[in-house]
């Protein structure tokens, strides 16, 4: 027997299952399976990365200032209510780290993202899944699930695998039911995709109990460089920044992110096509036969018969040099998770589908 174990909770952490990126005996491979930017990040993104190494033998700022201004120009917020944070992802644990805990609840949707019982489960809390309804969150399922317990509740919106989401008029009715003792996370992750969201800022701003988060990992192509940060009101935010690591961003983070915010036209291009490319597909998988919601997002989820015919799909794809994701674990056997990607990945990847049918 062991002497030394971990906290309760940690040992029920199923490992994360990050998109694949390679193929057996295939040297070029295509990525769609990790939601990445297809057209990568702003070229003044990388310039700004590339200078950076000029300083890397200092510390990066504390404070993060310049960064937090940019991002608060850009989106009219409150450069003093942002937290920045190494990827979305950090501000999603911290968030658990300071607001559940043993004995409370962390509630998130039946397909929800997977860093949310991650996180819950690092810290001790109980995560509870609510279910969906067609795929989507279903404001009624969680106010119905609340308890006393409950301090934390995660919806991504636009919901990823899922592509969909909830309007304003939704999210409003959602933060009208919360008890004040319970925080409502926003994650906008793909809030960049869905024309006209602010990710819930003004929500945020409205206010006591509502965090957003955001990310610079997806339509701002910046993955590999880690940077996301959290919006919220300022009892929140000064309890984040408390227990943040102070050099949490690195000097090419911060100088990287700050470029990439500066240049909006370079996203706005991106989007653009991703919004055209996005309907292509989705027409094209319904026009195959396959399932598939309106994506409100940068990927889409297409839906087979039943779990054999997913992975036979998933499979064949393989064989054609294509990597998506087959998002069992989130409660899709039966589907297939595709990233947008450039309008010529689009076309390759519908050709494969339309053979693999054909084959069928
Ligand atoms: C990709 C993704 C994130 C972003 O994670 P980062 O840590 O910012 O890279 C957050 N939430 C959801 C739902 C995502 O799909």
């Amino acid at each position: 027997m062991a002497q030394i174990s971990p906290q309760p909770g940690i040992m029920d952490i199923a490992l994360y299952q990050a998109g694949e990126s390679r193929i057996e005996g295939q040297a070029e491979v295509l990525k769609l399976s990790a939601n990445e930017n297809p057209f990568g990040c702003s070229p003044k993104a990388s310039a700004a990365v590339a200078a950076s190494i000029s300083e890397l033998h200092r510390y990066p700022n504390v404070d993060h200032r310049s960064l937090r201004a940019a991002i608060a120009e850009i989106h009219g917020l409150d450069p003093a209510r942002i937290v920045l944070g190494v990827g979305s992802d950090e501000t999603i644990d911290k968030l658990c780290q300071a607001y559940a805990g043993p004995g409370l609840e962390v509630m998130h949707t039946q397909h929800g993202f997977a860093m949310y019982r991650i996180s819950a489960l690092s810290h001790g809390a109980t995560p509870v899944e609510v279910p969906e309804k067609d795929r989507r969150v279903d404001v009624d399922a969680i106010l119905a699930h609340l308890t006393p317990l409950t301090r934390l509740v995660f919806i991504a919106n636009p919901a990823n695998p899922t592509a969909t989401f909830l309007d304003i008029a939704e999210l409003t009715r959602l933060a009208d039911g919360l008890p004040p003792e319970c925080l409502l996370v926003l994650d906008g992750a793909y809030a960049e995709f869905a024309p006209g969201y602010d990710g819930g800022a003004a929500l945020v701003d409205s206010r006591d109990n509502i965090v957003m988060t955001r990310t610079f990992s997806k339509a701002y192509g910046l993955g590999g460089l880690r940077v996301g940060y959290g919006y919220g009101p300022a009892h929140v935010t000064e309890v984040l920044n408390r227990i943040r690591a102070p050099f949490n961003l690195s000097v090419p983070a911060l100088q990287g992110a700050e470029a990439a915010m500066a240049d909006q036209e370079w996203v706005q291009t991106c989007l653009e096509v991703n919004a055209q490319e996005r309907q292509r597909l989705t027409g094209g998988l319904i026009q195959l036969g396959l399932g598939c919601d309106d994506s409100f997002a940068n990927f889409v989820l297409a839906r087979f018969a039943d779990a054999d015919t997913a992975s036979a799909a998933d499979a064949f794809l393989k064989s054609r040099g294509i990597i998506v994701r087959h998002p069992k674990s989130y409660g899709f056997p039966d589907a297939l998770r595709i990233t947008v990607g450039r309008p010529e990945d689009n076309t390759r990847v519908l050709q494969a589908l339309a053979d693999f049918q054909g084959a069928a």
